[in-house]
């Protein structure tokens, strides 16, 4: 059941393909062998599901690990999909749970604390609204169907279960300090327009990167607008891209898809889809002035409607590009909600 979901890597660390409910099929999990039999390190366990649960098992046993010879789980950001089994695999092994302090608030933002998660959604939050309300007030706003908004909070709602129960402690990495796992002394990197606070760890000798989902190969990495959260998610994110250009990798290791040599390059390519992205999106509204839902429609296809997960990816994504727009005077957002061209 496992021999396709597990490969070693040369250096001896085991790259688990955890599954996902969701087009993207699997996560990427990694477990790196320590200093001594009781020092493994676990990076991004995966999304809470029990066919997840059940890949892990099998995987400790075949490979002989016990839950305590964990000594650390750590984690890039706080998405469902890497955070979810960090407390499933905390109260096995008893290993502290490493995340920035960011993703971390961003967890508990999201899906409240353990024991109180629906409270921490449905309860009072920013702006008297929970996160969730607030999402779908402002997807709303931007022209979502109302017809498509009780699948969407139903959606948003479901995550809960999936990231429970969340670790009861967490260690802070610090951004721009030093970690140390697997023998190593990692850099830790900071990104930002995916998710808050992501870290990605560099290890300057070998030239390795585990970069989460910050950078990755084939797709491009979702951009995530949230009210409340970032205002200019994409400006973020090109920033985080232009900083992350100067490393010298040889070989990144991805949250998703497979492993990868040609970082710089793959680095340029997303920016330069992104830049792509906003010109076409420009082009649209000089076409016809358009509600975010419709330039995501425009953009992507009304097929997305059959798909809430992707749908609401597209369209946080689409908003990201179309604030940046407005950011570089591009575009206006009309009263009415309409995005407007300010070029002739
Ligand atoms: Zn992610």
């Amino acid at each position: 059941m496992i021999d396709n979901l597990v490969s070693e890597q040369e250096n001896g660390w085991l790259r688990v393909q955890v599954p996902l409910p969701y087009s993207l099929k699997w996560v990427n999990a990694y477990l790196l062998p320590g200093e001594g039999e009781d020092d493994w390190s676990l990076i991004d366990p995966g999304l809470h599901t029990e066919e997840a649960t059940d890949v892990w098992q099998a995987v400790m046993r075949d490979r002989g690990i016990e839950w305590g010879q964990i000594a650390r789980i750590v984690l890039t950001h706080h998405h469902p999909d890497h955070y979810g089994l960090a407390g499933w695999f905390q109260e096995r092994s008893g290993a502290p749970v490493w995340m920035s302090r960011k993703a971390h608030e961003t967890a508990h933002w999201m899906w409240g604390r353990d024991g109180e998660g629906s409270e921490g959604i449905e309860g009072s939050e920013g702006n008297g609204r929970s996160v969730t309300e607030a999402l779908l007030a402002s997807f709303l706003a931007h022209g979502l169907p109302a017809s498509l908004a009780d699948g969407m909070k139903a959606h948003l709602l479901g995550f809960v279960a999936r990231v429970s129960p969340q670790p009861a402690a967490v260690s802070y990495l610090h951004p721009n300090a030093e970690f140390r796992m697997a023998g190593v002394r990692w850099e830790l990197i900071g990104g930002e327009g995916h998710a808050p606070g992501h870290v990605s760890f560099y290890d300057p000798n070998s030239g390795r990167l585990l970069c989460g989902d910050q950078v990755l190969p084939d797709i491009s990495p979702n951009i995530g607008w949230l009210p409340g959260g970032d205002p200019d998610p994409l400006g973020s994110f090109l920033d985080s891209l232009r900083a992350m250009r100067s490393l010298e990798v040889t070989c990144a290791y991805p949250g998703h898809r497979q492993p990868f040599g040609r970082f710089r390059e793959r680095v340029d390519e997303l920016a330069d889809h992104h830049e792509r992205r906003l010109e076409r999106i420009a082009e649209l509204i000089r076409e016809r002035p358009s509600a975010s839902f419709d330039v995501c429609e425009r953009l992507f296809g009304e097929r997305l409607r059959g798909n809430i997960h992707n749908l609401r990816f597209a369209l946080s994504e689409t908003i990201a590009h179309l604030v940046l727009l407005e950011r570089r005077g591009v575009l206006r957002l009309a009263d009415n909600m309409t995005w407007v061209s300010r070029l002739p």
